[in-house]
């Protein structure tokens, strides 16, 4: 009889615990959640294994509370993933299980009976009935809710109310669903030779880990390539997952899968989800009814028994890095997760991180190009304006405004690229020189006219416009440099005929402002749109003819060397925009450096010219991806806390020292934050392999640590910010 149970539970330990077995216990409830007594309290961890001996003694192991046999319990491969995620990113293994499991997970399960919970969908009249103006009811918002994908009765009514659901199939907006994997074709293109052989190549390698990136600018074809693979994967009877950046940010994308599969359960997990919509989309998953995960980067973590096929959209994109706690990159996690299933995994960008680049370059991931734009339209023609003697007006110069002008008068859209929100990023005094400095951090508050606020970008703390200085009480202060704000003030001015629009995440703040935001802009109803790289991401905006770039150059010589390939990547992204209906695109980018090599590689849409220049000169210096990084970051109330800690973990490290390099500690550009004062130790190795091994030692060596109270650090492997 089994004796020991071995749980993961989520404190800030790395390691597991052991308990007495129950007399009941049977190895299915490996993977079953259990409430366990813990201090003085009780904890709820995940069952990892029934281990025949325990480090511990066995008369002083506390026995186990009830097991949660109502929740399904997770599988194998799954407590694989997230041991492996807790290993290579180094945190503690029970956390990272509390970060992969949505939350709330024990109470939604018993929620609802689903087999006498019928999935909802939506039908064509509901459809049609979102598309058709109307005011908002409750009725509506359930449709929409829908129209992301279909969904249990009992969560529709505990969102909207019996009554809004009965309402709903009364009016023959919504059936019962009835899950058919086969795609709607109707009003899906051909495929062009580019796009079939490209899911030919895919599909050719369906039942073995085959990595592929998928290189083809805005509008050459992926998503259809996508879906022609989801069609592939349900018709073989696996489930398809596809990870996009921010789901709210990318509606198009899921209205394209709603509507090629209108009867396949399609399951949308996001951090914007109530709990209870992100538990019932994991069980759906992890009990095999959901055929489609659509997600943002947790849902790396669901649990999918039918795994066929994953798919990572804009896999460049930073928002796939988690930057606090677990931070693991689900885009690497989910390749790892491709390997371990044995299944293709497809990495499409127009633009893509250069570890993949340097993957496809190198033969790990095969290459797959799309050259030709899918519709029509030609790529954008990019200009550069020389603004080295040139005086700009808030900004902008004569030959950007012309070009505005000129767009009015044809009744096309401009679009003024800036990534900086707010009005001006700095309220000062002339007469004495103060700054509106954040209390908390070692940043300046920025101006945000419209709300008369100062915001700190950093750690959100906002405070009032002051009247009069503070410090000497002059009632002039002005506002420096400038922000989309700004800008849009001095365009209303300028052109005080046309309808400006700003989209920043200022003035958007849920995925509903996007979307009306978005028709707006589609209807024709804006003139020119102000905004941050928000409005870069894959959207469709016919009449978009001009993307104006202000405020680039910063990011040519920043101090972070990723910075440039940022910058390659949102200007492509942004250029895309332009001219996707027939209508020419033109970019205009304002510079004091028109020599610089980016610019020339981005006039020619040379993204492969770019991405080897760059590969070249990190392969130099070797930084990632020629070579490996970690960063250790501590933060206390004073940074000398901070840095004293960082040296004595560096003189832990000296023993590896010849097979990695290990840098000074030093304080992090932004060294206060939020209170507290941060510093950072970097440390580098040529392979991963080196740099996994070092952690993997100096972990132990760290925790062993004696740190001042307050003091706290963490280990960021694969950092996206240095
Ligand atoms: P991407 O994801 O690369 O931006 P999309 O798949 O969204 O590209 O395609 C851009 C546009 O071209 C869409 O409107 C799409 O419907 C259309 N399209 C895609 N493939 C084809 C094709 N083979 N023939 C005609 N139009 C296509
Ligand atoms: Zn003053
Ligand atoms: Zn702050």
């Amino acid at each position: 009889m089994k004796r020991i149970v071995r749980l993961a539970l989520p404190v800030p330990l790395p390691r597991s615990f052991d308990y007495l077995a129950p007399v009941d216990i049977s190895p299915d409830d490996v993977g079953r959640m259990a409430r366990v007594p813990f201090g003085s309290g009780e904890k709820i961890g995940v069952i990892l294994a029934l281990p025949d001996e325990s480090a511990v003694d066995l008369a002083r192991l506390k026995p186990l509370g009830p097991i949660l046999r109502e929740v399904p319990a997770l599988p194998a491969d799954w407590i694989a993933l997230v041991q492996f995620a807790a290993r290579y990113y180094h945190h503690p293994l029970g956390e990272a299980v509390a970060v992969a499991l949505p939350p709330g997970l024990r109470v939604a399960a018993l929620l609802d009976d689903r087999s006498a919970d019928p999935w909802l969908t939506l039908t064509d009249a509901g459809r049609a009935a979102l598309a058709a103006p109307g005011r908002m009811s409750r009725v509506r918002s359930l449709a929409e809710r829908l129209f992301e994908a279909d969904l249990p009765r009992s969560e529709l009514v505990a969102d909207f109310g019996s009554v809004a659901v009965r309402e709903a199939r009364q009016r023959g907006w919504v059936i019962e669903a009835h899950p058919r994997r086969d795609a709607d074709l109707s009003g899906a293109p051909t495929l062009n030779d580019e796009q079939r052989s490209a899911v030919d190549a895919v599909w050719a390698q369906a039942a073995r880990f085959s990595p592929f990136l998928l290189h083809g600018i805005t509008g050459s074809g992926k998503t259809e390539v996508y879906l022609r693979l989801i069609e592939r994967a349900l018709a073989a009877g696996k489930q398809a997952l596809l990870l996009v950046p921010e789901i709210g940010l990318t509606p198009q994308l899921e209205a394209r899968v709603a509507s090629r599969f209108p009867r396949a359960r399609r399951v949308a997990l996001h951090s914007g989800a109530t709990d209870g919509a992100r538990c019932r989309g994991f069980i759906a998953a992890l009990d095999g009814s959901a055929d489609i995960v659509i997600g943002t980067r947790l849902s790396v973590f669901s649990p999918l028994p039918r795994l066929g096929l994953i798919l990572i959209d804009e896999e460049h994109d930073a928002s796939y890095k988690q930057q606090d706690g677990l931070r693991y990159s689900a885009r690497d996690l989910a390749v790892w997760r491709a390997q371990q299933a044995g299944v293709p995994v497809v990495l499409g960008s127009a633009t893509p991180s250069l570890e993949t680049w340097q993957a496809a370059q190198n033969g790990r991931y095969r290459l797959l190009k799309l050259e030709r734009r899918a519709a029509a339209a030609a790529p954008p023609t990019v200009r550069l304006i020389d603004t080295r003697r040139i005086k700009l007006k808030d900004g902008l110069s004569p030959p950007m405004e012309a070009a505005i002008a000129a767009r009015l008068e044809r009744g096309e859209q401009s679009l003024i690229f800036l990534n900086r929100r707010g009005y001006a990023p700095v309220l000062a005094c002339p007469a004495c020189n103060w700054v509106s400095d954040c209390d908390h951090c070692s940043a300046h508050r920025v101006f945000h006219l419209s709300e008369r606020l100062l915001r700190c970008h950093h750690c959100g703390t906002e405070a009032p416009v002051p009247r009069a200085c503070p410090q000497c009480g002059n009632q002039d202060l002005h506002g420096f440099g400038r922000g989309t704000q700004r800008v849009e003030e001095y365009l209303g001015a300028r052109f005080p005929q046309a309808r400006i629009l700003r989209a920043d995440r200022d003035s958007i703040k849920t995925p509903a402002h996007w979307a009306a935001l978005r028709h707006a802009i589609e209807a024709g109803e804006a003139d020119i749109l102000v905004g941050t790289q928000m409005l870069a991401k894959g959207h469709d905006f016919p009449k978009l003819t001009l993307v104006g770039v202000i405020g680039a150059d910063a990011s040519l010589f920043a101090a972070d060397y990723r910075a440039p390939e940022r910058l390659f990547q949102q200007l492509m992204q942004v250029g895309g925009r332009a001219g996707r209906a027939g209508l020419a695109g033109e970019v205009l980018i304002q510079t004091e450096f028109p020599e610089h090599p980016l610019f020339d590689a981005l006039r020619r849409q040379d993204f492969a010219g770019f991405a080897n220049s760059q590969l070249d000169e990190r392969a130099q210096a070797h930084f990632p991806p020629c070579g490996a990084q970690a960063v250790l970051r501590a933060e206390a109330l004073e940074v000398d806390q901070a840095i004293d800690f960082l040296k004595r973990a560096r003189e832990a490290a000296d023993p590896f020292a010849d097979v990695v390099r290990l840098y000074d500690a030093v304080p992090m550009r932004l060294v206060r934050r939020a209170r507290l004062e941060r510093a950072q130790l970097v440390v580098e190795a040529d392979t991963r392999a080196a740099l996994q091994n070092l952690l993997a030692q100096w972990l132990p060596a760290l925790y062993a640590l004696k740190a001042p109270r307050g003091l706290r650090w963490h280990v960021d492997v694969d950092p996206i910010d240095l």
